[in-house]
């Protein structure tokens, strides 16, 4: 089974305060002699390790939840469920070119397995307070939600990309087809066949049009591709209402009778990697700009946990490896940069978050909080490698719990990010 964003985002409101939640990645390695056997051996030391950290961190943690009954159902649950990860290893090569991922809770009697496409940074187990979600974010931005429109003068073929998957959309060629013959042309004599046929086609190409505008609308897709021979290009780009256009991403040659899916499929990811590329490498200078001249960019880990606070981010940047330790309220959910023992907001006693990248994740998605991941830019990282563009910027500090993202959530408001969009490296 493939993995939705719906889904992605109920992951994301999972929260499991001792600590129960297993997530685990299984990147298939490259096809050679015995690399099944290889899988299973890296997975059981990973699972091993696991374990052991687990058990450690029971031994040196103060907190109550590591200690007494709680302790035990956390170390049994993730015990059970890395033992299931581990039995599960037999099977996973069978299913061939495949990765996997796993996000488990024995003790709330959560178990989801999902297919992936084999790209994904490796295999790996980690055993939280939340699923950790990192390489399924790079996957959203290797692939947002996209459509690849094909046309010809009198053809028109729409698919659906989804994470990897190319699946053309049933009945819309047949509907177009009698939209043409139905519109009443036939009746013109023979020494007008070529305006007819001229008429027809600028019909179809209007129908075309109309169709990416309603499926943009509705959501179907968030940016789409096109196909076609530079003729037809030039007939239909001028039908395209103006937001049709600016979600268009690139375009290719395409012989819509002839090209095979595989085809499709290359041309497409090739166009969204070099407009995501652009796209993030604009964002970078944009939020650094803003950040120098105190407006609407911010930098650091600390100034950018406050703003994500105050629900002021409209797109965050982080960069590739980032790695900083801070602490979660466990009351209030508060993030602190500072590894102080209890929240400055609320009073209550903190929790260590080991990497405040992941942490943030599930606030992030929740919230459809546009993200990109940032690799190899010195100028981003002098700066902390992390930053934030803000939609606003607020003046007084609130707790997560009152912040203005969560009144507006509460109220049923619309987040301007309402399709969020994530980017690979
Ligand atoms: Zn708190």
């Amino acid at each position: 089974m493939s993995i939705t964003r719906e889904q992605i985002r109920e992951l994301a409101e999972f929260h499991d305060p001792r600590s129960c939640a297993v997530s685990f990645y299984f990147q298939p390695s490259t096809p050679r002699n015995k690399a099944h056997k290889e899988d299973t051996i890296l997975i059981k030391d990973l699972a091993r390790e696991a374990l052991h950290r687990m058990e450690s961190l029971g031994v040196e943690t103060k907190g109550p939840e590591s200690k007494g009954p709680e302790g035990k159902i956390k170390r049994d649950s993730a015990r059970a469920d890395i033992d299931r990860v581990v039995r599960l290893s037999g099977e996973l090569r069978s299913n061939g070119t495949h990765a996997k991922a796993v996000f488990a809770c024995a003790a709330r009697n959560i178990w989801h397995e999902y297919d992936l496409p084999a790209s994904l940074p490796g295999t790996q187990i980690f055993v939280d307070r939340y699923f950790h979600l990192k390489p399924i974010a790079y996957l959203l931005g290797a692939f947002p939600r996209l459509g690849v429109v094909l046309v010809d003068r009198h053809r028109a073929r729409i698919f659906d990309l989804r994470l990897g998957e190319l699946t053309e959309r049933e009945g819309l060629f047949q509907t177009l087809s009698r939209k043409g013959r139905s519109d009443g042309f036939a009746g013109y004599d023979g020494g007008h066949a070529q305006r007819r046929v001229d008429d027809e086609a600028r019909q179809h190409f209007k129908a075309v049009a109309e169709i990416l505008k309603e499926s943009l609308e509705k959501g179907v897709f968030e940016k789409w591709i096109l196909g076609c021979q530079d003729i037809h290009r030039s007939q239909l780009e001028p039908q395209l209402h103006a937001y049709v256009s600016q979600a268009l991403l690139g375009r290719f040659q395409a012989d819509v009778g002839h090209i095979a899916n595989e085809e499709i499929r290359t041309h497409a990811q090739q166009i969204v990697e070099r407009w995501q590329s652009d796209r993030r490498r604009e964002l970078v200078g944009q939020v650094l700009s803003q950040a120098r001249s105190h407006a609407r960019g911010v930098t650091g880990l600390r100034r950018v946990l406050r703003s994500l606070e105050m629900g002021e981010v409209q797109t965050l940047l982080l960069g590739e490896n980032f790695q900083a330790h801070a602490v979660e309220c466990s009351g209030c959910g508060h993030l602190d940069a500072h590894l102080v023992s209890y929240c400055p907001v609320c009073g209550r006693a903190t929790q260590e978050v080991v990497d405040v990248g992941e942490a943030i994740l599930p606030w992030v998605i929740r919230r459809d909080i546009e993200m990109f991941y940032v690799k190899d830019d010195p100028e981003f990282d002098k700066v902390g490698n992390v930053a934030a563009l803000l939609r606003f910027r607020s003046g007084n500090v609130q707790p997560i719990t009152t912040s203005v993202a969560d009144q507006l959530g509460r109220a049923g408001a619309a987040y301007p990010g309402r399709l969020r969009k994530f980017a690979s490296r």
